[in-house]
């Protein structure tokens, strides 16, 4: 073969093609690697039983989390149970869990008793625990951990002989000893029974004292918010010492994911807010966080999903979408927002 000038430089094209190619996929492939390997290996796993505040019975807030290395969920608030229970089945959502094969009971009963093992409530209001009181005659014994304050709710409005019989050990007598009530002190790491878990409380600030439960398995974190306020409406400063413990948290560990509400949209007034979170305020509490973070990269694979969106019974656009699109609009920090969806399972 002989080489001419117009060869020889239809080679040297190609060879710079060739390494331009080289050079840009290997920037994506670096670019990509984060997402890669957080999707490679997820440690935690969150089944959204109930999705949503207010008045939808049947799928009021209510979470199972596990980690994926073992088939023991905890409850995070019980609004929603047994029908979020049955959502999550018709939607293959236990499909990975070695469940436990109690001949005597269906699929329902046995996740029921045998896979949630405990149960952390935020707060004492009916939507975050209505799953739980109805569910209670046919539960298996466990722990019912949360604040002192939201324990005494518990007990002095629902399992009073009145309201409910007593299915606690602790409050008005006969003990029908079902749940083992646990006060958790706030800020004071304890671990979940019969999971290799571990929770730290912190106070919320809500129309009464809510709760957010930072989660951590090994090096990693999860947080679950209850119903709360913004710091700036509420005059308190209890989401920012939260985001200031995360900070220091994420120096060496890794924050997963967190689940906060978003109940209303942002033509919500703030005088109108009765200790709620609109997507407005939730941004602007992100963006306070996001600055004390110095692991920035966590947040790119950390998955923000929101809860607790009121279900409305006017015509017109669904608040779900609303809600969707005001989040999408402020996001300039780039959050990977996720809106949590009964019977459906998100890996973290
Ligand atoms: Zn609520
Ligand atoms: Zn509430």
């Amino acid at each position: 073969m002989q080489l001419n000038k117009h060869t020889f430089a239809g080679l040297q094209l190609k060879q710079i093609c060739f390494c331009v190619f080289l050079f840009v996929l290997s920037c994506r492939l670096q670019a990509a690697q984060p997402l890669t390997a957080t999707e490679a290996s997820p440690i935690f796993e969150l089944v959204t039983l109930g999705d949503a505040g207010g008045i939808q019975d049947g799928n009021l807030s209510a979470f199972l989390f596990r980690a994926l290395s073992e088939p023991n969920y905890i409850a995070l608030d019980a609004g929603t149970v047994i029908n979020g229970i049955n959502v999550s089945l018709a939607n293959n959502a236990f499909k990975d869990v070695a469940l436990n094969a109690d001949k005597k009971l269906s699929l329902t009963g046995n996740i029921l008793q045998h896979h949630i093992k405990g149960y952390l409530i935020s707060h004492g209001h009916l939507d975050h625990v209505a799953g739980l009181l109805i569910a209670a005659p046919d539960d298996s014994n466990k722990p019912i951990y949360a604040l002192k304050s939201v324990n005494q709710t518990i007990m002095d409005s629902y399992f009073n002989w009145k309201a409910w019989p007593n299915f606690t050990n602790k409050g008005i007598p006969p003990f029908l000893n079902t749940y083992q009530v646990i006060d958790l002190v706030p800020q004071q790491s304890i671990s979940l029974q019969n999971t290799q878990l571990k929770v730290t409380a912190f106070s919320l600030s809500h129309s009464v004292e809510s709760t957010a439960f930072v989660i951590e398995f090994q090096d990693n974190l999860f947080v679950y918010f209850g119903d709360t306020g913004p710091d700036e409406v509420e005059k308190q400063e209890k989401l920012a010492t939260i985001w200031h413990y995360l900070a220091k948290q994420m120096q060496t560990k890794k924050l997963r994911g967190l689940v906060i509400e978003v109940s209303f949209d942002n033509q919500q007034p703030d005088n109108l807010l009765f200790g709620h979170l609109t997507p407005k305020w939730l941004m602007s509490e992100l963006t306070y966080f996001y600055s004390l973070v110095e692991q920035k990269e966590q947040f790119q694979s950390m998955g923000v999903i929101i809860s607790h969106i009121k279900y409305s019974l006017k015509s017109g656009l669904d608040p779900r979408d609303k809600i969707q699109q005001e989040l999408q609009q402020g996001n300039t920090l780039g959050f990977n927002f996720i809106l949590a969806k009964q019977g459906r399972r998100i890996i973290l």
